[in-house]
């Protein structure tokens, strides 16, 4: 079915966009055209924080438990049109159905609801006695208009760890989607329209990087939350430097799955949370351990059940409900995974399965899934993202050298370590260099701060620190007797 609007969504309205410029979307896995939507321009995004900013007068003032009964209606107007949410992201950027079902269906509910319970429970104000005379009132003020930058690879869930938090805070957003995903903004946005938010409370501007620039500077954005490359994202950062803007970074990733020599690798029992850990989303997840850590001793038998577990993953169309390994998300992605294998086989890295184009797949931007074996952590395949679905599996002598390989990186925002015995797993993961890391799974937990170190980004989203971040202190100094 192609999907076609012609207005956008700002200020609760849908306005006629200020020009004719269109963004065409093209299905991942069949190349069809699948929709078009208008692309917003600089005077729709002065719009947009302006309805923002006339918003926020009213919906900070807003008592947090009203905000919560409006998020809650939000989130089961998502649950209700969940199905056509799936059907939408897994078409535009190839995500397998059964994974988005899960990550891009209902992941956003359960965030707005978890947000609107921290809101009804959170003490916004607090009075402290103080120590030289009088008492202090703290207050956590809503910090404002937001300007929340998204990316394409899980649209739908990126945008809710920044709008819900932000929404249950009393803020209001101006959200920039990646011109690889727009249809489910716009679906996004008739949720919160049928759910009753109040209007200019989410706004929606789809563009590509100079539009997200664009919103980055705008004089009536207050805080900037960025999910997206590191190299765009320093450019985010330092613009909000420049401007003293808060921001909240999320940035890439390349992490390291470490595999202890104890560990029993029964892919019966575990290839589910192997998969998560590795590969979800056709590879083109931030988190992923695409860096396999193997004790030497057990490298040619742990290679093996790799290339056989990755070799027996079903690869198909997005919107295939067997499929775990859908296309690449557009052309350029393709090329860019293509370009990482090709460097991996000149560096010496050996192809144990996968490496080139599924050859009963014609249409779509396909890669099979791919194990290089033999990798050395210099090489540029385990230090940058390739962002498609390729391991590198890495020898390491003993546990002191698989953490000092795993903290060789630029990198810090994932991680996993895999063990029969969970007491040592939590102690290595203790000595990784990264923002999050799991024991036998991984999976970001909404109550758990999530996001990364060194170049993977700036600040946690998540918990209630992710809820922090949409919140600004202020602290009014009471004497014991008013002037005057
Ligand atoms: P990208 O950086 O190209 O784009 C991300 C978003 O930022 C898009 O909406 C884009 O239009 C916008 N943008 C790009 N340049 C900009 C600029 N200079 N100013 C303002 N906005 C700009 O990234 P992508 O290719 O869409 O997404 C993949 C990247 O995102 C990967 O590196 C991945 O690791 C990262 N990512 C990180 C997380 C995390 O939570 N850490 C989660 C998902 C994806």
């Amino acid at each position: 079915m192609y999907i076609n609007y012609d207005t956008l969504f700002i200020g609760g309205e849908w306005v006629k966009p200020s020009s004719a410029k269109r963004i065409d979307l093209i299905s991942a896995s069949t190349e069809e055209p699948i929709g078009s939507v208008p692309e917003a321009q600089e005077s729709d995004v002065d719009d947009a924080v302006a309805a923002a900013r006339r918003a926020f007068t009213e919906w900070s003032q807003w008592a947090p438990s009203d905000r919560a009964t409006a998020m809650e209606r939000f989130a089961d107007i998502l649950d209700k049109r969940a199905e056509e949410m799936v059907g939408r992201v897994s078409s535009q950027n190839g995500m397998p159905v059964a994974i988005a079902t899960q990550l891009e269906g209902a992941y956003p509910a359960i965030l707005l609801r978890y947000y609107a319970g921290l809101a009804r429970g959170l003490e916004f104000d607090e009075t402290r006695p103080g120590l030289l005379g009088g008492t202090t009132l703290v207050r956590k003020e809503p910090i404002g208009v937001v300007g929340a930058i998204v990316p394409w690879n899980l649209p739908q869930s990126l945008a809710a760890f920044k709008y819900a938090p932000a929404m249950a805070a009393g803020c209001t957003v101006v959200m920039k989607p990646s011109p690889e995903t727009v249809l489910d903004a716009f679906l996004l946005a008739e949720a919160a329209e049928e759910a009753g938010i109040p209007g200019g409370v989410l706004n929606i501007v789809p563009g590509g990087r100079e539009l997200g620039a664009y919103l980055v500077s705008h004089p009536g954005v207050d805080k900037i939350s960025f999910t997206g490359s590191t190299d765009a994202g320093r450019m985010v950062g330092q613009t909000c430097g420049h401007l003293l803007r808060p921001v909240t970074l999320e940035l890439g990733g390349k992490s390291a799955a470490i595999v202890l020599d104890d560990a029993k690798l029964e892919l019966e029992k575990i290839a589910e949370p192997l998969f998560t850990a590795t590969l979800i989303n056709n590879g083109q997840t931030c988190f992923l351990g695409t860096r396999v850590l193997v004790p030497r001793t057990r490298y040619n038998e742990i290679v093996d059940i790799f290339t056989g577990f990755v070799g027996a993953l079903t690869v198909g169309d997005a919107l295939d409900p067997a499929t775990q390994i859908g296309p690449m998300a557009s052309v350029r992605q393709r090329e860019r995974v293509e370009g990482y294998i090709a460097k991996g086989r000149a560096e010496g890295a050996r192809v144990t399965i996968g490496g080139g184009r599924p050859a009963d797949r014609d249409l779509g931007w396909f890669v099979e899934p791919t194990v290089f074996a033999d990798v050395d952590n210099s090489y540029v395949i385990a230090q940058e993202e390739i962002f498609g679905p390729v391991l590198s599996v890495i020898p390491y002598g003993d546990e002191d050298e698989a953490v000092r390989i795993a903290n060789d990186s630029d990198f810090g925002l994932g991680g996993s370590v895999w063990t029969s015995d969970p007491a040592r797993g939590l102690a290595v993961a203790k000595r990784i260099q990264t923002g999050t890391i799991g024991v036998n799974h991984y999976m970001p937990d909404p109550t758990a701060p999530f996001g990364g170190i060194k170049a993977s980004g700036l600040g946690r989203e998540l918990g209630p620190e992710g809820l922090a971040n949409y919140q600004q202190l202020k602290s009014i100094y009471l004497g014991q007797e008013h002037v005057g």
